[in-house]
């Protein structure tokens, strides 16, 4: 028995055989050619065929797995036309008299060293999917077979790490977990798990010819067991069997009220960061979106989103919800998510710095483009909009303001919008002092509780060697939190909870008791939660 630590990317418990992710063979050779016009046509044409795998592999994706997790393979389309990646082949094949395959894969590990040395986490990631389209290219041109999971079984998949290409292919009813040796929380296959509410873990550096052998995922703890002895399989059999009627009991929660024994109502909301997430917040049956992290926009573009771009997007959220509520805050960068386009320079305490609605406020061409999009979405559903980092009466005036300036605009350019409610995140402990003036001003208020922790107890959120001193229970977030909910309904605004606090179920039934009328969680934390506010009794 070989007991192994990885860092979990999604909870659960999984027993079953080892199944190893073989990769195509990609090592490629310096061939040189007698006629480089020729090897550039060979090229292009192995470009439009890894093409054409793409749209088939898109087709297949959107009809297992949902739009939003086939939009990849569209991106990777887009990729293998990319200008800089074509000149980049074409050049080397010229200058240097050398194959395709070679000049593929040096294009592809130049670009993809460029993406990894990059500081934003966003663009990072995408050195995977250079690498992703690289392979498949050498793939084509060197008519190598498909990388692939050897299993007849449902099987723990071990791998390196998977290219969404890769996940794509496999068949998920043969995956019981994914154990990879790279990949950060935020790769694909951290989404993909989360989405087939699979346990996952990351950082794994398991041993060589382990194919076949039993194994046992624990996700809570974020570890691996090889071959368990007889006692350790028959103790996580029984929390199998616990997790399995777990979730038989919460998928019959789906379609049900989030109303306590006593019948007090609340609504369970999703956060999301992007399109991209909207299939799983439908399939847990949130009642609505409750924050729609917009920043992933920017972040995802190395320019600035127009306002086509951003309407959409937008638009095709709200169209996804069919009517329920969605949430749009407003661009928050700055401190943790930085923009290279934006040039916002180096500050010395970042998270205190120049972010958020303060960026918004003095830029002003963003924020209207950025409004402008958001309300002519909501012509095609219900949308709220919410100001994140607010510390004073004067900035919400000044975005009403602004939210005026932009509606009489449309008006005037005769383009439709529907009823937006605005809101603002309660995150700074300034806000939560003022709330009481700043509810008459607001239709909502949504707690930020991570910023709101942060900054109410002096620790940078980011820095690892804090979390012992990160306390969200804290008394002075409580009482900050029943303080916001009393101010929220006497100012005549409605109030809910956005920050991961929102999803921490020893906590529901005091958010219940304290008046909240709305929590947001992550997709998969919806029915859990629901479950908790159903097993409440407040009376
Ligand atoms: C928060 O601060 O709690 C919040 C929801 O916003 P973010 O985590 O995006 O800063
Ligand atoms: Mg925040």
């Amino acid at each position: 028995m070989e007991t192994m630590q990885g860092k979990s990317v999604f909870g659960g418990v999984a027993i079953g055989p080892i199944a190893v992710f073989s990769k195509v063979d990609t090592t490629v050779r310096r061939e040189s050619i007698d006629d480089a016009d020729t090897e550039i046509e060979r090229y292009h044409k192995a470009s439009e065929d890894a093409k054409n795998q793409l749209q088939a592999l898109y087709d297949k994706a959107l009809k297992e797995v949902g739009e939003a997790n086939a939009q990849i393979f569209e991106v990777h389309q887009m990729m293998l036309d990319d200008l800089d990646y074509v000149e980049s082949v074409e050049n080397i094949i010229r200058s240097e008299n050398v194959c395709a395959e070679y000049a593929c894969a040096t294009t592809g590990d130049n670009m993809a060293e460029i993406f990894s040395s990059m500081d934003d986490a966003y663009m990072k990631e995408r050195a995977a999917d250079v690498k992703d389209i690289t392979n498949r290219l050498i793939g084509v041109l060197s008519g190598k077979g498909a990388s692939g999971m050897n299993a007849t079984e449902p099987s723990i998949l071990l791998a390196d790490d998977l290219a969404p290409s890769e996940t794509v292919q496999l068949d998920k009813s043969l995956v019981l977990s994914f154990v990879t040796r790279y990949g950060s929380t935020n790769s694909h296959t951290a989404i993909l798990a989360r989405t087939m509410n699979i346990p996952a873990l990351i950082g794994v550096d398991y041993p060589e010819n382990c194919e076949g052998k039993t194994a046992i995922v624990d996700g809570h703890k974020g570890t691996i067991i090889i071959d368990p002895d007889e006692d350790t399989l028959a103790q996580y059999r029984v929390k199998l069997e616990e997790q399995q009627k777990e979730k038989e009991l919460l998928a019959k929660l789906k379609g049900k009220e989030n109303v306590t024994k006593d019948g007090r109502k609340i609504n369970i909301y999703a956060n999301i960061g992007g399109v991209k997430d909207v299939a799983s917040v439908l399939d847990n049956d949130a009642g609505g979106i409750g924050l729609f992290r917009s920043e992933f926009l920017y972040l995802e573009s190395d320019d600035y989103p127009t306002e086509d771009e951003q309407f959409a997007a937008y638009k095709k959220v709200v169209e996804m919800m069919g009517g329920k509520k969605v949430i749009i805050r407003t661009l928050d960068i700055g401190a943790d998510k930085q923009v290279g386009y934006f040039d916002l320079g180096k500050e010395d305490n970042p998270a205190l710095g120049y972010r958020a609605i303060r960026i918004c406020l003095t830029r002003e061409d963003v924020f209207k483009t950025q409004l402008r999009a958001i309300y002519r979405a909501s012509h095609y559903g219900t949308v709220s909009i919410m100001f994140p980092m607010i510390i004073s009466l004067d900035e919400v005036k000044k975005c009403k303001e602004m939210a005026e300036t932009v509606k009489n605009e449309l008006d005037a350019d005769g383009i439709p919008y529907g009823d937006v409610e605005l809101g603002i995140m309660i995150e700074t402990p300034a806000a939560v002092m003022i709330s009481d003036v700043l509810a008459k001003e607001v239709d909502f208020f949504s707690v930020g509780t991570n910023d709101l922790t942060q900054y109410t107890l002096a620790i940078d959120r980011q820095n690892p060697k804090l979390d012992d001193f990160y306390d969200s229970h804290h008394p002075a977030i409580l009482k900050m939190l029943k303080m916001i909910a009393d101010n929220a309904h006497a100012g005549g605004a409605w109030a809910g909870i956005c920050g991961e606090l929102g999803a921490d179920t020893t906590l529901t039934e005091e958010f219940l008791k304290m008046g909240y009328d709305e929590l947001s969680v992550s997709p998969s934390m919806v029915l859990k939660v629901r479950e908790k506010v159903r097993n409440a009794d407040l009376s």
